[in-house]
């Protein structure tokens, strides 16, 4: 039986994208080679990150004055690769704390230089965002994150500001219509919209690179742009896979139907959700996420239970970040609406035996 995956990531991937990817495994392209087995170097794969690269572009609607890379690691290894490049010792940085990736980050950032906190929603567990915030003179950027997977909240408009903006986009990058242009720097790990584990894209605006600092060669975004993303070698099935996603991207309608897929999820979880007496959200309504929607019982004791009759019914990942608890139910791109059907059916019946 085929499972319904509310995993918030890995997590679903579109079946014709894992079609392909596993055809490529055998022979890529009728090359006689599988995927796994061709040289980054080859005019092959030369392609593939062509292609990956000026997808992201078309898709971001950004120009000449951005560089796409393609880099090995987390979205966590960006939380220091992007000070390490950005920011100078002498300099700082701002950030904005919504949630338990925030606070990684601006961590990772007290290495590289000074970083200061100019919002924080610690005070409420994070189920909110805080819009007003005022940003020192001087910072060499304000960070961000788009989307908080664990917490369940989602920047639905752009932080206010003048100052560059640097946006960790891991868990949202690609499912609606956004004003790329509007950021200097944006990361995000493949694998929850975008792909297989193992690959970061970085998007730069290049005016934003250029510190007096030694950065390590492996490190440096200018090195990564010289090569072409090219300068060791790349995990190549996971630019590969998001190639495939980016491409399924495009033919189904680009980021306004990823949009209109995802208001349609959220808004039939959502509004059952806040019918149901025997469950409560965990953010405010205002600023839910259309990725991670985060509630629980509202009888403690019965989370557990309702976990296990989710798992007898086939229906993955729905138990919450084990930081914070609760549930969590992840409708990224490729979730289709008869998931979140299967769930909120499931949940009206739960809702109906033990309110
Ligand atoms: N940032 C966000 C918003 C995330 O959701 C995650 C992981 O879920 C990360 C960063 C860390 O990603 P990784 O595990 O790829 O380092």
């Amino acid at each position: 039986m085929k499972m319904h995956n509310f995993n918030s990531g890995p997590s679903i991937l579109p079946k014709e994208v894992m079609e392909q990817a596993a055809a490529a495994i055998y022979d890529f392209n009728g090359v006689g080679l599988s995927i796994l087995e061709i040289g980054h170097r080859t005019s092959w794969f030369g392609a593939v990150m062509d292609e990956a690269r000026a997808l992201v572009k078309e898709l971001m609607g950004i120009g000449d004055a951005y560089e796409v890379l393609f880099l090995h690691g987390g979205a966590s290894t960006q939380f220091m690769q992007v000070p390490m490049n950005l920011l100078d010792t002498d300099e700082t940085a701002a950030y904005i704390d919504n949630g338990i990736w925030g606070t990684k980050a601006v961590k990772e950032a007290r290495l590289f230089g000074n970083a200061v906190v100019v919002s924080s929603t610690k005070d409420k567990n994070h189920s909110y965002i805080a819009k007003a915030f005022t940003v020192p003179a001087g910072v060499k950027y304000l960070h961000y994150t788009t989307n908080n997977t664990v917490e369940g909240t989602q920047w639905h408009s752009f932080p206010a500001t003048d100052v560059p903006l640097v946006a960790d986009m891991s868990s949202d990058i690609f499912s609606r219509p956004f004003d790329y242009s509007k950021l200097a720097l944006i990361y995000a790990g493949a694998q929850k919209n975008m792909g297989a584990a193992g690959v970061n894209i970085v998007v730069v605006k290049k005016d934003m690179l250029g510190i007096k600092r030694a950065i390590p060669a492996i490190m440096n975004y200018r090195n990564h742009i010289e090569a072409g993303s090219l300068l060791n070698t790349p995990p190549v099935f996971a630019v590969y896979v998001a190639l495939l996603t980016l491409r399924w991207i495009k033919r189904e309608g680009g980021l306004a139907e990823m949009e209109k897929r995802a208001k349609e999820r959220a808004a039939l979880f959502y509004d059952t959700l806040d019918a149901l007496p025997a469950f409560k959200p965990l953010v405010v309504k205002e600023d839910r996420s259309m990725m991670n929607a985060t509630f629980t019982t509202v009888r403690p004791e019965l989370e557990d239970t309702f976990v296990a009759l989710c798992k007898q019914e086939g229906m993955v990942g729905v138990k919450g970040h084990r930081s914070v608890g609760g549930l969590r139910v992840s409708m990224y791109n490729a979730l289709p609406l008869s998931s979140v059907q299967a769930i909120v059916d499931l949940m009206k019946d739960f809702s109906d035996k033990n309110a």
